[in-house]
């Protein structure tokens, strides 16, 4: 909050001359006392950096910025930190990109034409688990796409869903869900039709399939919230959806644990990546005949549990007679409820009759 007010005073000096010059010493003062809490901050993540605190609160997705402008941008005592002042008298701490470009991340295992370049990362290689910040104090994150996920992460009956499946209409945008530089932007062949993988400033890799268009390059920087191309169904694919997955070290694991796709949340700060979250496959790339198939098992379980009807014995009911008001057979209702037509109806049992 005083910074809050700070930011007004100043604003208020940029507007009047007169009060500019009666202020400009003032103004000063709150730039120092601005960087001296910067580093303050600043210090205190250096602290907490080492003990990994893991974080539970739930982050929401940043607003859309449509018609939130910067008007200008202050230096702090801290080269690698800015604060960016925006045209709603809002205001944020923003990171100086070319600090995090030079990192490890972009250099080790950077390759833009293949798309599974961690070739000597093993499964036995990577640590038990790994703490990864998802989001700093900036809290730069945007969901992917959002909505009841029409097919979920993992391995089934012999098949493997390497992500998720986000039912996101046609031409529907998809977004950029940390800062991070595209490694690769093509049409790819196996099946995910147009790719794009970013590789974010955590180390984490994300995958977003099936896209109708491309709207970023391989190499391109891009920010969380920067929208990447758009839905589509491009690909070994039944219809637009996203085709979304979450990679570390090539590995995929559920995206369920970062993000929920229902609320477009993402469920913590701090995440705690464990090995056992990988399945023995997950270096894999997507086989889409697996996605297919099990989309279609999906579709059918869930169709026939929304057919499934129920009726409450009441005084007087016989098997007949309910297979009869619920237009199927005894024989039917006995597989049904594993029963015998022997079987005596207890008044307020339940009996699936669909
Ligand atoms: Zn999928």
């Amino acid at each position: 909050m005083k910074l809050r007010h700070m930011i007004a005073l100043m604003l208020a000096a940029g507007v009047s001359a007169t009060a500019a010059a009666q202020n400009i010493n003032r103004v000063r003062e709150l730039l120092e006392e601005m960087q001296q809490e910067v580093e303050m901050i600043e210090k205190r993540q250096a602290e907490t950096a080492t003990v990994v605190p893991v974080k539970t609160e739930p982050v929401e997705s940043v607003a859309d910025t449509n018609g939130v402008l910067p008007l200008d941008t202050l230096p702090t005592m801290n080269d690698a930190v800015k604060i960016v002042i925006y045209n709603d008298n809002t205001w944020k701490y923003m990171r100086d990109r070319q600090y995090v470009k030079d990192s490890a991340v972009y250099v080790q295992y950077w390759d833009t034409t293949t798309l599974f370049p961690y070739r000597d990362v093993t499964l036995a290689s990577l640590p038990a688990s790994v703490a990864i910040d998802l989001v700093d104090s900036l809290k730069c994150y945007h969901y992917p796409g959002k909505g009841k996920l029409r097919s979920k992460y993992g391995p089934r009956r012999r098949r493997q869903h390497q992500g998720v499946d986000i039912p996101l209409k046609m031409g529907e945008p998809v977004y950029a869900v940390f800062n991070g530089r595209v490694r690769i932007s093509q049409y790819n062949r196996g099946g995910y039709g147009n790719l794009v993988v970013i590789r974010h400033d955590n180390g984490l890799e994300t995958f977003s399939g099936h896209l109708s268009e491309r709207l970023v390059q391989s190499g391109d920087w891009v920010e969380a919230g920067q929208i990447i191309g758009f839905c589509g169904s491009t690909g070994r694919s039944t219809g637009p959806h996203l085709h979304f997955e979450t990679r570390y070290c090539g590995q995929t694991f559920d995206p369920e644990r970062l993000i929920d796709f229902e609320s477009g949340n993402l469920r913590r700060q701090t995440f705690l990546l464990k090995k056992s979250f990988f399945d023995i496959r997950s270096n894999m790339a997507q086989d889409f005949e697996d996605e297919i198939s099990l989309a279609e098992e999906d579709q059918k379980a869930a169709a026939e549990k929304a057919a499934m009807a129920y009726h409450k014995i009441r005084s007087g009911d016989t098997l007949g007679a309910i297979a009869q008001r619920y237009g199927t057979t005894v024989s039917k209702l006995c597989s049904l409820n594993g029963i015998t037509s022997k079987t005596t109806l207890r008044i307020g049992r339940t009996l699936r009759v669909r």
